[in-house]
């Protein structure tokens, strides 16, 4: 029996907002069709932030509107805000998401908002999803950020992650995802607080998470996460983005190795893997001044590389 695991590439939104370089329409466009092409089932395009702040992001509705014209890929899309949401809804993004800080002090640096007032945006947001018809309704989630320790505040308690689980999905989150913003976690923490937050709101609101290898431990957590039962992995093309806490460190876990592991070991993620690498070709041409990583893609499939389930 072959499990199915959905890879959300989140390169476009939380790699490209990392870098200096601002990726231009044509690129974002041939990459987003090129991955989809590879079988990659979803997608983060960009994120309606401030575009003052990010200009890397002030193309995001055009993406949305043009990722929504190819088969069978979900369109997603972050969100800070009230305002961010109805901009994705306007485009009709299939699936918004909205980071919630697990730290207070991230959360009041990065949106300038305490959990008090993001529970009540992701309140607000819900208001405005119930409002439209039932068809049209993008998926809603939160993102718990800093989930497993903050640059700011260093460790996160357990039960504020679980807390906030419970608050967000309260509001109307209908999922909350597990976010290691900065790197900290480790396959241990990644066990006991998906099972913390599954024992709080159920294993069906929490089936993501979306993991950074700052410290090398990136597909080390997926595996633990995957062994709780989540089945939803971020990850990012040649982990791009980096950290600039750690230098030659890559930002997200690397999409073509996540996905060499996940094939190997007989997990289905419908995603091609020769033709994936090939994706990073056209992201390589048109970033040139930008570092790509990851294994897989430098030593090579291997030969007579079989999914595992093949024999
Ligand atoms: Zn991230």
């Amino acid at each position: 029996m072959e499990k199915s695991i959905l890879v959300s590439e989140v390169g476009l939104r939380d790699g490209l907002q990392s870098i200096d370089t601002i990726a231009d329409l044509a690129l974002k466009k041939q990459w987003i069709k090129a991955e989809a092409e590879a079988g990659v089932g979803e997608i983060e395009v960009g994120s309606f932030v401030n575009f003052k702040a990010l200009p890397q992001m002030a193309d995001t509705a055009e993406l949305v509107r043009y990722a929504k014209t190819l088969p069978k890929l979900n369109v997603a899309v972050l969100v800070p805000n009230l305002r961010g949401a109805r901009s994705a809804i306007e485009c009709g993004a299939h699936k918004i998401s909205i980071p919630v800080s697990a730290s207070q002090t991230h959360s009041l640096r990065n949106v300038n908002r305490t959990h008090a007032q993001m529970i009540e945006e992701v309140r607000n947001i819900r208001t405005v999803i119930d409002a439209m018809p039932a068809g049209e309704r993008p998926y809603f989630e939160a993102g718990i950020a800093t989930a497993f320790g903050c640059t700011i505040e260093g460790h996160v308690p357990i039960e504020t992650v679980v807390q906030l689980a419970r608050d967000l999905i309260a509001a109307g989150a209908q999922e909350v995802g597990l976010s290691d913003t900065t790197g900290y976690a480790d396959p241990g923490t990644i066990r006991t607080r998906i099972r913390a937050v599954h024992a709080a709101v159920g294993a069906d609101r929490l089936t993501g998470v979306h993991l950074h290898n700052t410290r090398g431990l990136g597909l080390a957590n997926a595996l633990a996460a995957l062994d709780e039962g989540i089945t939803t992995l971020d990850a990012s093309l040649g982990g791009l983005g980096g950290c600039p806490h750690a230098p030659g460190a890559s930002g997200n876990i690397v999409t073509e190795d996540l996905v060499f592991m996940l094939e190997s070991m007989g997990y289905e993620t419908g995603i091609d893997l020769a033709a994936l690498t090939k994706v990073r070709d056209i992201v390589l041409a048109g970033l040139p001044d930008e570092e790509l990583y990851g294994f897989l893609p430098d030593a090579g499939i291997p030969l007579d590389w079989r999914r595992a389930t093949l024999g």
